[in-house]
């Protein structure tokens, strides 16, 4: 099964901004797979199509051989998605801010609280639940992010940029959740301008330059070229 499979996708923007110029792109499911490319590349583009938060111009795109066109609601039960931005509501406790993401799913508050605790420790943010969301540092919003996008427990985590502006002892412990939740059968798919993340956490990699995959191949073939 695939994950995610895009064909002859492309994105014009206004102003005649090709974003993307008709790639196409499989993840297997269970993989850990990086779309590495400079900024402006088309990578936000790419995973925002794919998790139907920005309308393609024209292409196919499958989420677990759910057309987004034709299934786009079942399509998007399969995603997390972790945008760069910390788009939560500040003004609720660390908790809520995940139970009421549940809510969204039809996931009732018991069991959605059962969630929040286990992904809340994971993620070492347990001792914080109570707090203002607004209160927590830039480390902390990043990973509730992630927990926030996996309550639904989704097939698929796509993260933009996850550890950008993070400094190295949380990236080291977010990348080891990466592994583990990865390890447990979640397909992941993260962008990065940062090889070294790439090359650190993923199987399989896409790079994309000026809305074009220009490289497509296993992280083990892209380092004994280089
Ligand atoms: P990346 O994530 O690799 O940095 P993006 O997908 O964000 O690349 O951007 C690809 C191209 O599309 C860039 O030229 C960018 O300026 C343009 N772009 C992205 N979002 C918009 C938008 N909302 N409106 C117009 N142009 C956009
Ligand atoms: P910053 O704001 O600089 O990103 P935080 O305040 O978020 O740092 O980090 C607070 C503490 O949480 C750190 O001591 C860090 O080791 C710990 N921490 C970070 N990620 C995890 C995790 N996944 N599991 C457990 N503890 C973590």
């Amino acid at each position: 099964t695939k994950a995610l499979s895009i064909r002859n996708l492309r994105k014009v923007y206004a102003q005649d901004i090709v974003a993307l110029k008709g790639i196409d792109l499989d993840v297997e499911e269970g993989d850990f797979f990086a779309l590495l490319g400079p900024n402006g590349a088309g990578k936000s583009t790419t995973i925002g199509i794919s998790s139907s938060l920005v309308n393609k111009t024209s292409g196919e795109v499958r989420i677990f051989d759910c057309d987004l066109d034709t299934q786009k609601s079942q399509a998007k039960t399969f995603i997390g998605l972790v945008p760069q931005e910390f788009n939560f509501n500040q003004f609720e406790p660390v908790e809520e801010v995940l139970i009421n993401q549940a809510g969204y799913y039809g996931i009732d508050r018991s069991k959605a609280r059962v969630r929040a605790e286990r992904y809340l420790k994971q993620l070492g943010l347990w001792e914080k639940r109570r707090q203002m969301a607004r209160n927590l540092s830039g480390g902390q919003k990043r990973r509730l992010m992630i927990a926030r996008a996996l309550v639904h427990e989704p097939r698929l985590l796509i993260l933009d940029e996850p550890t950008a502006g993070v400094d190295i002892e949380i990236r080291r412990s977010m990348w080891a959740f990466l592994r583990e939740i990865n390890a447990q059968g979640t397909t992941i798919i993260l962008t990065t301008h940062y090889l070294e993340e790439a090359e650190n956490l993923c199987r399989n990699i896409a790079i994309i330059d000026h809305g074009e995959i220009v490289e497509n191949t296993s992280m083990k073939q892209l380092l004994a070229k280089m």
